[in-house]
């Protein structure tokens, strides 16, 4: 599932998105090489991660489809924790998958410091007992209530709990630390389907950067 990347190049009080860079400005027609550092193609950092390559991580994708592959900002989102092998553990009306595909495109929020060397060790053998507990039963599953994220959470908190620190809600947790990354997927979102439909996608800078 490779994504083509996106390039920013800035002229003309602009920022310039595109896939590859142009030879001119698409605005004033003038040559970008030599145009100065801003007008230098940058290639934006993809809010995406292979899933099954971040361990001990919090994973989100949309449960049907990609995020890039026709997400409308509106549709169910599934959530996953993974192993550290990249085994994604999450739970539905079927009670819990181990997945070893599926996670190609997501956002992810690592969970462990790589400091944390008693929970590094121990992580894979917290997540399997924790998920073969009677809660994650699947005639248990709800789908507003007691879904995938209920049972995320409940891994994240009963780890804190055993490290003597504080639980989070889901708001908490959601504003803390899945609010920023959806935040920047959205826009990275919104460029990759204007750059699907058209060669260039220009915003104006605000008045306070219009230095170039
Ligand atoms: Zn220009």
């Amino acid at each position: 599932m490779a994504e083509a990347a996106i390039l920013r190049v800035r002229h003309c009080r602009a920022d310039i998105f595109c896939r590859r860079p142009p030879a001119r400005c698409p605005a004033c027609g003038r040559p970008l090489r030599g145009a100065g550092l801003p007008a230098a193609p940058l290639r934006l950092p993809s809010p995406f991660r292979h899933g099954h390559r971040q361990p001990r991580a919090f994973l989100l994708r949309p449960t049907a489809g990609t995020f890039l592959g026709g997400y409308d900002g509106k549709s169910d989102l599934h959530v996953g924790i993974t192993n550290s092998h990249g085994v994604v553990y999450n739970y539905n009306e079927e009670g819990i998958h181990r997945a070893e595909t599926g996670w190609e495109q997501c956002i992810s929020i690592p969970l462990v410091q790589p400091d944390m060397f008693g929970l590094l060790q121990e992580w894979d053998k917290l997540l399997e007992e924790f998920s073969v507990g009677e809660a994650w039963l699947p005639h248990r599953y709800e789908e507003h209530d007691y879904n995938c994220y209920t049972y995320a959470l409940a891994f994240i908190n009963s780890v804190l709990a055993a490290q003597g620190k504080q639980q989070m809600s889901k708001s908490e947790f959601t504003e803390k630390f899945v609010i920023p990354q959806t935040k920047k997927a959205s826009k990275y979102i919104t460029l990759h389907q204007e750059l699907t439909a058209n060669e260039f996608y220009v915003v104006p800078l605000p008045d306070q950067e219009k230095r170039c």
